[in-house]
């Protein structure tokens, strides 16, 4: 059962700091899921949404709040006072758009989803990109795309 270990002299690579030089994609669109089963609870109108800027309602922080795309309250992040996290656990809310980065998280799938490829969520995402860039999003190739 013993291999020859006829190879031993393999390069041996010692780059701890390697890892720090990864250039993570960190567009926003890791691993997003494209499909969520808990869209039924959207609020019917995101067109109409606060602005990026609003202050969490419960604690007042400032900035890099999270908008529940229930209804719409704007709550803070897991890395400050929690309350979008309480808000979800209290009421059920499970989807929220990140005022940060845009992203849309599912508490019930514990992921990212796609704005852009699930439909329902595209009207959200473009309008809080026009409220904090002033212009409409770029749009994505979309693989199957064959225009001449
Ligand atoms: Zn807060
Ligand atoms: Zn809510
Ligand atoms: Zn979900």
């Amino acid at each position: 059962m013993a291999k020859p270990a006829s190879s031993s002299s393999s390069l041996q690579i010692i780059g701890e700091d390697d890892e720090l030089m990864f250039d993570g994609s960190e567009s926003g669109w890791v691993e997003a899921r494209t499909h969520c089963d808990h869209l039924g609870s959207l609020s019917s109108d995101l067109i109409h949404i606060p602005i990026p800027d609003t202050p969490c309602n419960r604690c007042q922080h400032p900035d890099e709040n999270w908008l529940c795309l229930c209804c719409k309250d704007v709550l803070c992040s897991r890395f400050v006072n929690k309350h979008m996290l309480e808000h979800y656990q209290q009421k059920h809310h499970n989807l929220a758009l990140s005022y940060s980065d845009l992203s849309v998280w599912c508490f019930s799938c514990d992921a990212y989803l796609d704005a852009q490829v699930i439909l329902s969520l595209r009207p959200a995402y473009e309008t809080a990109y026009i409220l904090k860039f002033g212009n409409a999003p770029p749009v994505r190739a979309i693989e199957h795309q064959h225009n001449v």
